[in-house]
Protein backbone atom coordinates (compact mmCIF):
# COMPACT_ATOMS: atom_id res chain seq x y z
CA UNK A 1 0.00 0.00 0.00
CA UNK A 2 3.13 2.53 1.06
CA UNK A 3 4.43 2.14 -1.92
CA UNK A 4 1.14 2.59 -4.28
CA UNK A 5 0.43 5.85 -6.01
CA UNK A 6 -2.43 7.66 -4.13
CA UNK A 7 -5.73 7.13 -6.67
CA UNK A 8 -7.53 10.68 -7.02
CA UNK A 9 -10.30 11.73 -8.99
CA UNK A 10 -10.79 15.44 -10.17
CA UNK A 11 -14.17 16.27 -10.67
CA UNK A 12 -14.54 19.42 -12.73
CA UNK A 13 -15.68 20.72 -15.71
CA UNK A 14 -18.14 23.40 -14.87
CA UNK A 15 -17.51 26.90 -12.69
CA UNK A 16 -19.48 29.97 -12.26
CA UNK A 17 -17.82 32.28 -15.08
CA UNK A 18 -16.89 34.84 -15.33
CA UNK A 19 -15.70 34.39 -11.74
CA UNK A 20 -13.88 31.16 -11.65
CA UNK A 21 -12.19 29.33 -14.77
CA UNK A 22 -12.10 25.44 -14.10
CA UNK A 23 -9.83 25.05 -16.50
CA UNK A 24 -6.73 26.99 -15.30
CA UNK A 25 -7.24 25.76 -11.82
CA UNK A 26 -7.66 22.35 -13.02
CA UNK A 27 -4.44 23.04 -15.25
CA UNK A 28 -2.68 24.56 -11.86
CA UNK A 29 -3.90 21.40 -9.94
CA UNK A 30 -2.99 18.68 -12.57
CA UNK A 31 0.10 20.45 -12.56
CA UNK A 32 0.70 20.47 -8.90
CA UNK A 33 0.40 16.43 -8.84
CA UNK A 34 1.30 15.08 -12.17
CA UNK A 35 4.93 15.60 -11.17
CA UNK A 36 4.80 13.81 -7.84
CA UNK A 37 4.76 9.99 -8.04
CA UNK A 38 2.99 9.89 -4.53
CA UNK A 39 -0.20 10.55 -6.72
CA UNK A 40 -1.83 9.14 -9.60
CA UNK A 41 -4.42 11.77 -10.45
CA UNK A 42 -7.33 11.70 -12.98
CA UNK A 43 -9.37 14.28 -14.42
CA UNK A 44 -12.90 13.48 -15.06
CA UNK A 45 -14.35 16.98 -16.89
CA UNK A 46 -17.89 15.74 -16.96
CA UNK A 47 -19.55 14.89 -13.44
CA UNK A 48 -22.18 13.47 -15.50
CA UNK A 49 -20.58 10.36 -16.25
CA UNK A 50 -19.60 9.42 -12.61
CA UNK A 51 -20.83 6.32 -11.86
CA UNK A 52 -20.22 4.11 -8.40
CA UNK A 53 -18.02 1.67 -10.13
CA UNK A 54 -15.54 4.80 -11.33
CA UNK A 55 -15.62 5.49 -7.84
CA UNK A 56 -15.02 2.32 -6.35
CA UNK A 57 -11.31 2.71 -7.87
CA UNK A 58 -10.57 5.83 -5.93
CA UNK A 59 -8.66 6.55 -2.25
CA UNK A 60 -10.20 10.61 -2.55
CA UNK A 61 -12.16 12.75 -4.83
CA UNK A 62 -11.38 16.16 -5.41
CA UNK A 63 -14.29 18.95 -6.37
CA UNK A 64 -13.34 21.47 -8.27
CA UNK A 65 -17.11 22.06 -10.00
CA UNK A 66 -19.31 25.12 -9.46
CA UNK A 67 -22.48 23.74 -11.55
CA UNK A 68 -25.94 22.04 -12.19
CA UNK A 69 -26.94 19.07 -10.02
CA UNK A 70 -25.67 15.58 -10.63
CA UNK A 71 -28.53 13.19 -10.65
CA UNK A 72 -29.48 11.84 -8.12
CA UNK A 73 -27.69 8.34 -8.27
CA UNK A 74 -24.61 10.00 -8.52
CA UNK A 75 -24.76 11.88 -6.09
CA UNK A 76 -25.98 9.25 -3.79
CA UNK A 77 -22.61 7.30 -5.30
CA UNK A 78 -20.68 10.00 -4.04
CA UNK A 79 -22.51 10.08 -0.34
CA UNK A 80 -22.20 6.52 0.12
CA UNK A 81 -18.54 6.77 -1.67
CA UNK A 82 -17.25 8.91 1.59
CA UNK A 83 -19.17 7.62 3.80
CA UNK A 84 -17.78 3.88 3.34
CA UNK A 85 -14.03 5.65 4.14
CA UNK A 86 -13.66 7.59 0.86
CA UNK A 87 -11.66 10.81 0.98
CA UNK A 88 -13.61 14.49 -0.01
CA UNK A 89 -11.24 17.31 -1.04
CA UNK A 90 -13.17 20.25 -1.95
CA UNK A 91 -12.13 24.31 -2.39
CA UNK A 92 -13.26 27.96 -2.86
CA UNK A 93 -16.20 28.28 -5.12
CA UNK A 94 -17.27 24.63 -4.24
CA UNK A 95 -18.75 26.45 -1.05
CA UNK A 96 -21.58 28.17 -3.08
CA UNK A 97 -23.91 27.55 -6.02
CA UNK A 98 -26.76 25.02 -7.03
CA UNK A 99 -25.40 22.24 -5.13
CA UNK A 100 -26.79 24.16 -2.40
CA UNK A 101 -30.12 24.78 -3.79
CA UNK A 102 -28.96 28.97 -4.71
CA UNK A 103 -30.08 30.18 -8.00
CA UNK A 104 -28.32 33.21 -9.71
CA UNK A 105 -30.31 36.24 -10.04
CA UNK A 106 -29.35 39.41 -11.46
CA UNK A 107 -25.97 38.16 -10.71
CA UNK A 108 -26.67 37.40 -7.53
CA UNK A 109 -26.52 34.35 -5.81
CA UNK A 110 -30.12 33.49 -3.88
CA UNK A 111 -31.47 31.28 -1.87
CA UNK A 112 -33.64 28.69 -4.15
CA UNK A 113 -37.12 27.29 -4.01
CA UNK A 114 -35.00 23.38 -2.92
CA UNK A 115 -32.68 23.12 0.26
CA UNK A 116 -30.29 21.76 -2.79
CA UNK A 117 -27.95 18.85 -2.46
CA UNK A 118 -29.19 17.68 1.07
CA UNK A 119 -25.55 16.03 2.29
CA UNK A 120 -23.03 17.77 0.74
CA UNK A 121 -22.18 20.97 3.38
CA UNK A 122 -22.57 18.12 5.65
CA UNK A 123 -19.99 16.38 4.01
CA UNK A 124 -17.47 19.30 4.02
CA UNK A 125 -18.94 20.75 7.31
CA UNK A 126 -19.88 24.21 6.11
CA UNK A 127 -22.45 26.60 4.16
CA UNK A 128 -22.64 30.06 2.89
CA UNK A 129 -25.91 32.07 3.85
CA UNK A 130 -27.02 34.21 0.18
CA UNK A 131 -26.68 37.19 2.37
CA UNK A 132 -23.15 36.57 4.00
CA UNK A 133 -21.26 35.33 0.11
CA UNK A 134 -18.46 37.85 -0.07
CA UNK A 135 -14.65 38.25 0.39
CA UNK A 136 -12.29 41.22 1.12
CA UNK A 137 -10.39 42.61 -1.94
CA UNK A 138 -8.10 40.19 -3.81
CA UNK A 139 -4.51 40.95 -1.39
CA UNK A 140 -1.72 39.06 -0.32
CA UNK A 141 -2.23 38.03 2.97
CA UNK A 142 -0.92 35.52 5.73
CA UNK A 143 -2.26 32.41 6.82
CA UNK A 144 -1.85 30.77 10.28
CA UNK A 145 -2.08 27.36 11.08
CA UNK A 146 -4.06 26.95 14.15
CA UNK A 147 -3.44 23.22 14.90
CA UNK A 148 -0.06 21.99 14.57
CA UNK A 149 -0.68 18.83 15.80
CA UNK A 150 -3.14 17.96 12.51
CA UNK A 151 -1.24 15.11 10.42
CA UNK A 152 -1.93 17.91 7.79
CA UNK A 153 0.11 21.04 9.54
CA UNK A 154 2.30 19.14 11.73
CA UNK A 155 5.85 20.18 11.52
CA UNK A 156 5.29 22.84 8.90
CA UNK A 157 6.32 26.56 9.30
CA UNK A 158 3.11 28.16 11.22
CA UNK A 159 2.41 31.11 8.60
CA UNK A 160 2.36 31.82 5.02
CA UNK A 161 1.93 34.53 2.49
CA UNK A 162 -1.37 33.47 0.35
CA UNK A 163 -2.58 36.08 -2.60
CA UNK A 164 -5.81 34.73 -2.90
CA UNK A 165 -9.89 35.80 -2.40
CA UNK A 166 -10.35 35.94 1.15
CA UNK A 167 -14.00 34.44 1.46
CA UNK A 168 -15.70 35.33 4.86
CA UNK A 169 -18.93 34.76 6.89
CA UNK A 170 -19.03 30.94 6.04
CA UNK A 171 -21.08 28.76 8.64
CA UNK A 172 -19.25 25.80 9.60
CA UNK A 173 -20.67 23.03 11.22
CA UNK A 174 -19.76 22.11 14.73
CA UNK A 175 -18.12 18.88 13.52
CA UNK A 176 -15.21 21.15 11.21
CA UNK A 177 -12.05 21.44 12.68
CA UNK A 178 -10.43 24.96 11.58
CA UNK A 179 -6.64 24.03 10.99
CA UNK A 180 -5.72 27.86 9.50
CA UNK A 181 -6.91 31.08 9.53
CA UNK A 182 -6.29 34.57 8.71
CA UNK A 183 -7.58 38.00 9.67
CA UNK A 184 -9.71 39.59 7.59
CA UNK A 185 -8.52 43.48 7.51
CA UNK A 186 -11.31 45.77 7.31
CA UNK A 187 -9.52 48.29 4.98
CA UNK A 188 -10.32 46.17 2.14
CA UNK A 189 -13.64 45.03 2.57
CA UNK A 190 -13.22 42.31 5.07
CA UNK A 191 -14.72 41.48 8.62
CA UNK A 192 -11.81 42.67 10.88
CA UNK A 193 -12.25 39.11 12.08
CA UNK A 194 -10.13 35.87 12.09
CA UNK A 195 -11.60 33.59 9.03
CA UNK A 196 -11.16 29.69 8.98
CA UNK A 197 -9.42 28.91 5.92
CA UNK A 198 -8.95 25.34 5.85
CA UNK A 199 -10.97 22.60 8.27
CA UNK A 200 -11.62 18.76 8.08
CA UNK A 201 -14.37 17.22 8.54
CA UNK A 202 -15.76 13.66 8.62
CA UNK A 203 -18.76 12.20 7.03
CA UNK A 204 -19.15 8.34 7.99
CA UNK A 205 -15.92 6.94 7.82
CA UNK A 206 -14.33 9.34 5.01
CA UNK A 207 -12.45 11.97 6.07
CA UNK A 208 -13.40 15.40 4.23
CA UNK A 209 -11.09 18.86 4.13
CA UNK A 210 -11.92 22.00 2.56
CA UNK A 211 -10.26 25.49 1.88
CA UNK A 212 -12.11 28.39 0.72
CA UNK A 213 -9.09 29.01 -1.41
CA UNK A 214 -7.79 28.58 -4.85
CA UNK A 215 -9.14 31.39 -6.58
CA UNK A 216 -7.55 31.01 -9.81
CA UNK A 217 -4.04 30.01 -11.16
CA UNK A 218 -2.18 32.88 -9.03
CA UNK A 219 -3.33 31.35 -5.87
CA UNK A 220 -2.63 27.72 -6.73
CA UNK A 221 1.27 29.21 -7.11
CA UNK A 222 1.64 30.44 -3.85
CA UNK A 223 4.09 27.62 -2.15
CA UNK A 224 2.33 27.14 1.18
CA UNK A 225 -0.85 26.37 -0.86
CA UNK A 226 0.67 23.65 -2.71
CA UNK A 227 2.48 22.24 0.03
CA UNK A 228 -1.19 22.48 2.37
CA UNK A 229 -2.84 20.91 -0.69
CA UNK A 230 -0.98 18.41 -1.10
CA UNK A 231 -0.59 17.28 2.33
CA UNK A 232 -4.70 17.39 2.99
CA UNK A 233 -5.13 14.96 -0.42
CA UNK A 234 -2.92 12.39 0.74
CA UNK A 235 -4.58 13.19 4.75
CA UNK A 236 -7.76 12.20 3.15
CA UNK A 237 -6.21 9.20 1.08
CA UNK A 238 -4.81 7.57 3.52
CA UNK A 239 -5.55 9.52 7.61
CA UNK A 240 -1.49 10.41 7.35
CA UNK A 241 0.85 12.40 5.57
CA UNK A 242 4.35 10.77 4.81
CA UNK A 243 5.75 14.22 3.16
CA UNK A 244 8.38 15.95 5.17
CA UNK A 245 8.22 19.51 4.86
CA UNK A 246 11.30 20.25 1.87
CA UNK A 247 14.80 19.38 3.44
CA UNK A 248 17.16 21.73 1.42
CA UNK A 249 15.88 25.36 0.66
CA UNK A 250 17.45 27.97 -1.80
CA UNK A 251 18.98 30.53 0.31
CA UNK A 252 18.89 34.01 -1.73
CA UNK A 253 19.79 37.35 -1.07
CA UNK A 254 17.39 39.87 -3.29
CA UNK A 255 18.91 43.07 -4.24
CA UNK A 256 16.41 45.99 -4.99
CA UNK A 257 17.22 49.43 -5.21
CA UNK A 258 18.11 52.29 -7.46
CA UNK A 259 15.19 51.81 -9.84
CA UNK A 260 11.52 51.74 -9.27
CA UNK A 261 9.71 48.07 -10.16
CA UNK A 262 6.02 46.34 -9.51
CA UNK A 263 5.27 45.32 -6.15
CA UNK A 264 3.85 41.88 -8.00
CA UNK A 265 7.86 41.18 -7.36
CA UNK A 266 6.82 40.21 -4.34
CA UNK A 267 4.42 37.79 -5.32
CA UNK A 268 6.23 36.13 -7.83
CA UNK A 269 9.06 35.98 -5.19
CA UNK A 270 6.40 34.48 -2.96
CA UNK A 271 5.22 31.79 -5.29
CA UNK A 272 8.67 30.31 -5.53
CA UNK A 273 8.50 26.88 -4.01
CA UNK A 274 12.09 25.84 -1.90
CA UNK A 275 13.37 29.54 -1.88
CA UNK A 276 13.97 31.36 1.27
CA UNK A 277 14.64 35.03 0.27
CA UNK A 278 16.02 38.34 2.31
CA UNK A 279 15.65 41.35 0.84
CA UNK A 280 18.06 43.60 0.97
CA UNK A 281 17.11 47.30 -0.67
CA UNK A 282 20.47 48.73 -1.16
CA UNK A 283 23.45 47.98 -2.23
CA UNK A 284 25.06 49.08 0.77
CA UNK A 285 22.86 47.19 2.66
CA UNK A 286 23.12 44.18 0.48
CA UNK A 287 27.32 44.25 0.64
CA UNK A 288 28.09 44.96 4.00
CA UNK A 289 28.20 41.60 5.24
CA UNK A 290 30.12 38.37 3.21
CA UNK A 291 27.78 36.61 0.87
CA UNK A 292 30.03 33.20 0.75
CA UNK A 293 28.24 30.85 3.39
CA UNK A 294 25.23 32.71 3.59
CA UNK A 295 23.19 32.50 0.49
CA UNK A 296 23.27 29.83 -2.36
CA UNK A 297 22.42 32.38 -5.24
CA UNK A 298 21.67 36.19 -5.24
CA UNK A 299 19.07 37.73 -7.36
CA UNK A 300 19.79 41.37 -8.33
CA UNK A 301 17.12 43.50 -9.45
CA UNK A 302 18.33 46.62 -8.44
CA UNK A 303 20.24 49.21 -10.88
CA UNK A 304 23.40 51.19 -9.84
CA UNK A 305 26.09 51.82 -12.31
CA UNK A 306 28.65 52.48 -9.86
CA UNK A 307 30.43 49.89 -7.81
CA UNK A 308 32.06 50.59 -4.73
CA UNK A 309 35.17 48.89 -3.85
CA UNK A 310 33.01 46.77 -0.66
CA UNK A 311 30.62 45.53 -3.66
CA UNK A 312 33.59 44.24 -6.41
CA UNK A 313 35.20 42.47 -3.12
CA UNK A 314 31.79 40.69 -2.39
CA UNK A 315 30.87 39.88 -5.56
CA UNK A 316 34.29 38.97 -7.06
CA UNK A 317 34.43 36.52 -3.83
CA UNK A 318 30.91 35.12 -4.33
CA UNK A 319 31.61 34.70 -7.87
CA UNK A 320 34.93 33.11 -7.48
CA UNK A 321 33.90 30.53 -4.71
CA UNK A 322 31.36 29.29 -7.51
CA UNK A 323 27.58 30.57 -6.38
CA UNK A 324 25.34 31.55 -8.54
CA UNK A 325 24.04 35.10 -9.94
CA UNK A 326 20.83 35.80 -11.50
CA UNK A 327 20.22 39.46 -13.07
CA UNK A 328 16.78 40.73 -13.61
CA UNK A 329 16.00 43.59 -16.04
CA UNK A 330 17.49 46.58 -15.55
CA UNK A 331 19.70 45.20 -13.33
CA UNK A 332 21.93 45.20 -16.57
CA UNK A 333 22.85 48.42 -16.07
CA UNK A 334 24.40 47.20 -12.73
CA UNK A 335 28.24 48.60 -12.38
CA UNK A 336 28.94 49.44 -15.70
CA UNK A 337 32.23 50.64 -14.24
CA UNK A 338 33.19 47.63 -13.98
CA UNK A 339 34.40 46.06 -16.48
CA UNK A 340 35.06 42.20 -14.99
CA UNK A 341 31.31 41.77 -13.47
CA UNK A 342 29.90 42.44 -17.55
CA UNK A 343 32.35 40.88 -19.65
CA UNK A 344 33.39 37.97 -17.03
CA UNK A 345 29.84 37.47 -15.24
CA UNK A 346 27.22 38.53 -16.86
CA UNK A 347 27.72 39.00 -20.44
CA UNK A 348 25.88 41.71 -21.39
CA UNK A 349 25.92 45.89 -20.91
CA UNK A 350 23.56 48.25 -21.39
CA UNK A 351 25.04 51.29 -22.71
CA UNK A 352 23.31 54.78 -20.77
CA UNK A 353 25.30 57.10 -23.42
CA UNK A 354 27.45 56.46 -26.36
CA UNK A 355 30.73 55.19 -25.73
CA UNK A 356 33.39 55.16 -28.67
CA UNK A 357 31.85 53.75 -31.44
CA UNK A 358 29.13 51.46 -29.51
CA UNK A 359 25.77 53.94 -29.77
CA UNK A 360 23.40 54.72 -26.40
CA UNK A 361 21.17 51.32 -25.56
CA UNK A 362 17.81 52.17 -25.51
CA UNK A 363 14.29 51.21 -24.01
CA UNK A 364 10.81 50.99 -25.39
CA UNK A 365 8.01 50.41 -22.27
CA UNK A 366 4.57 48.49 -22.86
CA UNK A 367 5.13 46.52 -25.88
CA UNK A 368 3.93 42.74 -26.43
CA UNK A 369 6.04 40.28 -27.81
CA UNK A 370 6.97 37.22 -27.94
CA UNK A 371 10.11 35.34 -26.51
CA UNK A 372 11.06 31.62 -27.30
CA UNK A 373 14.08 29.16 -26.71
CA UNK A 374 16.82 29.28 -29.07
CA UNK A 375 16.47 26.30 -31.58
CA UNK A 376 17.73 23.36 -29.39
CA UNK A 377 17.96 24.87 -26.06
CA UNK A 378 14.47 23.53 -25.39
CA UNK A 379 15.65 21.01 -23.18
CA UNK A 380 17.96 23.37 -21.30
CA UNK A 381 17.31 23.20 -17.11
CA UNK A 382 16.67 26.83 -16.99
CA UNK A 383 13.94 26.47 -19.88
CA UNK A 384 12.19 23.02 -18.27
CA UNK A 385 8.35 23.96 -17.63
CA UNK A 386 8.83 27.43 -18.93
CA UNK A 387 7.09 27.54 -22.70
CA UNK A 388 7.14 30.74 -24.72
CA UNK A 389 6.79 33.65 -23.38
CA UNK A 390 4.45 36.37 -24.65
CA UNK A 391 4.75 39.28 -22.30
CA UNK A 392 4.11 42.74 -22.11
CA UNK A 393 7.14 43.98 -21.21
CA UNK A 394 9.77 46.61 -21.91
CA UNK A 395 12.17 46.34 -25.19
CA UNK A 396 16.24 47.09 -24.91
CA UNK A 397 18.38 47.23 -27.80
CA UNK A 398 21.88 47.71 -28.19
CA UNK A 399 23.34 46.63 -25.93
CA UNK A 400 26.75 44.86 -25.67
CA UNK A 401 26.76 41.60 -25.47
CA UNK A 402 30.11 39.08 -24.52
CA UNK A 403 30.79 36.74 -27.90
CA UNK A 404 31.16 33.78 -25.03
CA UNK A 405 27.50 34.14 -23.70
CA UNK A 406 24.70 30.87 -24.34
CA UNK A 407 21.71 32.22 -25.54
CA UNK A 408 18.53 30.63 -24.18
CA UNK A 409 16.02 32.56 -25.57
CA UNK A 410 15.22 34.96 -27.82
CA UNK A 411 12.87 36.90 -29.71
CA UNK A 412 12.28 38.90 -33.16
CA UNK A 413 10.43 41.65 -32.25
CA UNK A 414 12.63 44.73 -33.93
CA UNK A 415 13.36 47.16 -31.40
CA UNK A 416 14.99 44.38 -29.15
CA UNK A 417 18.64 42.86 -29.62
CA UNK A 418 17.98 38.99 -29.92
CA UNK A 419 19.25 37.52 -27.10
CA UNK A 420 16.71 37.87 -23.82
CA UNK A 421 17.82 35.14 -21.38
CA UNK A 422 21.25 33.94 -21.36
CA UNK A 423 24.03 32.71 -19.71
CA UNK A 424 27.08 34.22 -18.73
CA UNK A 425 30.70 33.37 -19.33
CA UNK A 426 32.00 32.81 -16.07
CA UNK A 427 33.89 29.60 -15.39
CA UNK A 428 33.58 29.42 -11.79
CA UNK A 429 30.01 30.58 -10.83
CA UNK A 430 27.22 29.88 -13.10
CA UNK A 431 25.09 33.55 -14.03
CA UNK A 432 22.00 33.72 -15.54
CA UNK A 433 20.53 37.52 -17.15
CA UNK A 434 16.68 37.66 -18.34
CA UNK A 435 15.64 40.30 -19.70
CA UNK A 436 11.85 40.23 -18.79
CA UNK A 437 10.65 41.68 -15.28
CA UNK A 438 9.46 45.26 -16.02
CA UNK A 439 5.44 44.55 -15.91
CA UNK A 440 3.30 42.97 -12.88
CA UNK A 441 1.81 41.03 -15.82
CA UNK A 442 5.56 39.57 -16.42
CA UNK A 443 5.62 38.72 -12.90
CA UNK A 444 2.58 37.24 -12.38
CA UNK A 445 3.09 35.45 -15.70
CA UNK A 446 3.69 31.31 -14.79
CA UNK A 447 6.21 30.40 -17.54
CA UNK A 448 8.27 33.78 -16.31
CA UNK A 449 8.08 32.49 -12.69
CA UNK A 450 9.02 29.12 -13.48
CA UNK A 451 11.90 30.64 -15.57
CA UNK A 452 13.06 32.73 -12.40
CA UNK A 453 12.90 29.85 -10.03
CA UNK A 454 14.57 27.10 -12.26
CA UNK A 455 16.92 30.02 -13.06
CA UNK A 456 17.93 30.25 -9.42
CA UNK A 457 18.37 26.19 -8.93
CA UNK A 458 19.96 26.00 -12.04
CA UNK A 459 22.69 28.85 -11.13
CA UNK A 460 22.85 27.61 -7.27
CA UNK A 461 23.85 24.00 -8.78
CA UNK A 462 20.86 22.85 -7.05
CA UNK A 463 18.63 21.34 -10.20
CA UNK A 464 17.75 18.18 -8.90
CA UNK A 465 15.70 19.91 -5.48
CA UNK A 466 12.38 20.63 -5.42
ZN1 LIG B 1 -12.95 33.45 -6.40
Amino acid sequence: MLNQAIAVLLLTGQADLPHHNWRETTAAIRDLFHRDPRFDLRVLEDAGALTAETLSTYQTVLINYNGPRLSRPIEQALERFVRNGGGLVAFHHAAYGEWFGMELRNGKWSAGPTQGWEAFPKMIGASWQTANIGHARRWPFLIDYTSKAHPITEGLPAQWMANDELYHRLDLAPTAHVIADALSPKEIGGTGRREPLAWTNTFGAGRVFFTPLGHDAMAWHQPGMRQLFRRAVEWTATGQVTQSPPKSELKLLVVTGGHGYPTAFYAMLDSLEGVRWTHAANHTEAFARPLTGRYDVILLHDLYNVSTEQTRQRLREFVDTGNGVVSLHHAIVDYTDWPWWYEEVTGGKYFEKPDGSHPASSYREGVDFLVSAVKGKQNHPVLRGVGPLFVHDELYKNMWHSPRIEVLMETDVPDNDRPVVYIGPNQKARSIYIQLGHSAQTMENPGFRRLVRNALYWTARKEGAQ
